[in-house]
């Protein structure tokens, strides 16, 4: 965003001077790949003429419907209509299905067809002369600047088979600041939305040899991919079509041919509610603090850091002193007030690696990462004292002062998070008991402490499973379903991340996901038969799938899985499964 020139009509004219580079670009796309279209469509027309066949109409049929929609996009409102002409002329052969070279013979009325379309053609051909003489007359450039679909800094996947508009519609974007990979077809397209995460998909309905509803079954058959946010592009206003792709779930509808900055429009604008939503999903809507299904799902991924790169990390929980009487007082209303006072005063003093959540109620959490118990203790000292000084709240001409009581525990080896929380929590109840109104550290128990006995002891204790899955909601998912059981649960978000993993430390268990960029499930397996230092040894792996064919299963068991469950699955069974596995219990 570089809105450094605050006066509005050089903007304007910035604006509007890099609109026309970029529809200049566009145009000069599209001429280039009109010129190669054109050379197909008379050759076509050749052998049309001589010997008709199925083929060869339905290749003119497609490239002449891919121009009308294109055409006008880039401003060649001539050539579009001159190609509506040629799919008026050519419309009757697509209404005989399958069987046009039977029929051809007894009706042909493609000698009629024929000659009309040869006309229209050479009519494009001078189009063509006309825009290649326009491009080749211009040529300038100027840096691009900021807008509102680039404030967004999304990741967008743009499927199309239509090349020219594809690579229109992506320079246009990425102008916009925005990140967009392109497919051609279904395939890539698939491809693609396995090994990225995108903020939006655009898609056309029109493609050969999959049509996009292909596309359709595969995003809603995936759990991590049904919430997408989806846009139709169609060369089709048709009301059955729209009616089903909603049905199916897409959120928009664009019929070919259509201006850039309506589907920008659209796109920003399906892109700022659904960023919404996560925000919604994560945020405490009272305090604006994380909630406590955030602190969650960032705690467990702060503890596996840990374990890669030990550091101290301390949990605070702080619990606010006689709010009751703040509410029976003055009514709930103040409390609220007060609340958002106290939030807003712990994230104001708190560095920005710190993770302060909203626990329940009058209950907050901070974790904060690189800080030993001491020096967390100081730290959430500063902050009571500052609380005592000042008012937290203000309501009609009153202030409101409050304390709080906090206790801290450091995270220690072996400690899940519900152990490590109710460990602070307990340490804020003893500083409740001697008074309120204090900080207090938990004790920290001899035998759990650093000494790397006890820790050897305890990793010995407990079993390890490693969680493969690319899926971070998924894995947050499983740990947290999974974490009341004396295991140790460690996370890897791809096979590449498992195989460092797996070399360097020893687990029970593994809960391995079969579709996964960089190294799947079944290589990782097939690599653990194949290399020494990975031998399964006695390490039990239950492998996870989307695919539900029954040679998946197979093979997966072939190639050493000890289990096999294809998602989506019940949680409950997937517990028993894992306890039956680690033999827990
Ligand atoms: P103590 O010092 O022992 O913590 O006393 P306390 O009064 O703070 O503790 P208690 O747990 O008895 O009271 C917590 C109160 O917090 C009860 C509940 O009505 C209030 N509360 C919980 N959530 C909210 C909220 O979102 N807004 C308001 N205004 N009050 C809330
Ligand atoms: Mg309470
Ligand atoms: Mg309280």
């Amino acid at each position: 965003m570089s809105h450094t020139n605050l006066e509005p009509t050089k903007d304007t004219k910035s604006e509007s001077d890099r609109d026309a580079r970029i529809l200049r670009q566009g145009r000069k796309l599209f001429i280039r790949e009109f010129e190669k279209q054109l050379k197909q469509l008379n050759s076509l027309l050749d052998t049309i003429q001589s010997a008709p066949a199925a083929d060869e109409l339905n290749q003119f049929y497609r490239i002449i419907h891919t121009l009308k929609g294109s055409s006008p996009i880039f401003g060649y409102v001539r050539i579009g209509k001159l190609a509506e002409d040629l799919v008026r002329i050519w419309e009757w052969t697509q209404s005989l299905d399958s069987k046009i070279d039977e029929i051809l013979v007894p009706i042909s009325p493609v000698e009629e067809s024929t000659a009309r379309s040869v006309q229209i053609l050479r009519e494009m051909n001078m189009e063509y002369d006309i825009g290649l003489t326009e491009i080749q007359m211009d040529e300038q450039q100027d840096p691009g600047g900021g807008s509102m679909l680039g404030s967004l800094k999304s990741r967008l996947l743009l499927v199309d088979d239509d090349g020219v508009l594809r690579s229109y519609l992506t320079r246009r974007l990425q102008l916009d600041d925005c990140v967009v990979d392109e497919a051609a077809d279904v395939e890539s397209a698939t491809k693609l939305l396995r090994q990225h995460t995108y903020d939006l998909v655009i898609l056309d309905l029109m493609m050969h040899p999959q049509s996009g509803y292909e596309l359709f079954e595969f995003l809603k058959e995936d759990p991590t991919l049904k919430w997408l946010p989806l846009i139709v592009l169609s060369g089709r206003n048709d009301l059955n079509d729209k009616v089903r792709c909603f049905h199916l779930g897409a959120d928009d509808y664009v019929t070919k041919p259509f201006q850039y900055e309506e589907l920008a429009a659209r796109i920003y604008g399906l892109l700022k509610r659904t960023k919404n939503f996560e925000q919604l999903a994560f945020r405490d809507p009272l305090t604006g603090v994380f909630n406590r299904r955030y602190f969650d799902l960032q705690i467990g991924m702060e503890l596996q850091r840990i374990e890669r790169y030990p550091a101290p990390i301390s949990l605070v929980f702080i619990d606010i002193d006689f709010f009751k009487k703040i509410n029976d007082t003055y009514g709930h209303h103040v409390g609220d007030i007060v609340l958002q006072g106290l939030a807003h005063l712990l994230q104001t003093n708190l560095r920005s690696t710190d993770l302060l959540a909203r626990f329940g109620g009058e209950e907050f959490v901070i974790a904060l990462p690189n800080t030993a118990m001491e020096q967390a203790v100081t730290t959430v000292q500063e902050i009571l004292n500052k609380v005592r000084a000042n008012p937290v709240a203000q309501y009609e001409g009153r202030t409101f002062s409050i304390t709080f009581s906090g206790g801290v525990a450091e995270w220690q080896q072996g400690m899940t998070v519900a152990e490590w929380v109710s460990k602070a929590d307990e340490a804020m109840y003893q500083a409740k008991q001697q008074g309120r109104n204090r900080i207090m550290g938990a004790v920290q128990e001899e035998n759990a402490a650093h000494s790397n006995k006890a820790a050897t002891a305890q990793l010995v204790q407990k079993k390890n499973l490693l969680i493969v899955d690319d899926d971070p909601i998924l894995r947050a998912i499983l740990t947290s379903h999974l974490e009341h059981l004396a295991i140790t649960i460690t996370h890897a978000a791809d096979g590449e991340k498992a195989l460092d993993l797996l070399l360097s430390k020893k687990f029970d268990a593994c809960i391995l996901d079969g579709m996964m960029p960089k190294l799947d499930g079944f290589s990782l397996l097939e690599q653990m038969k194949k290399d020494s230092r990975l031998s399964k040894g006695d390490m039990k792996v239950l492998m996870l799938s989307g695919k539900k064919k029954e040679d998946d299963v197979v093979k997966g068991l072939h190639m050493g899985a000890d289990d096999y469950m294809t998602k989506p699955f019940s949680l409950v069974e997937l517990e028993a499964r894992v306890k039956k596995l680690m033999n827990l219990e």
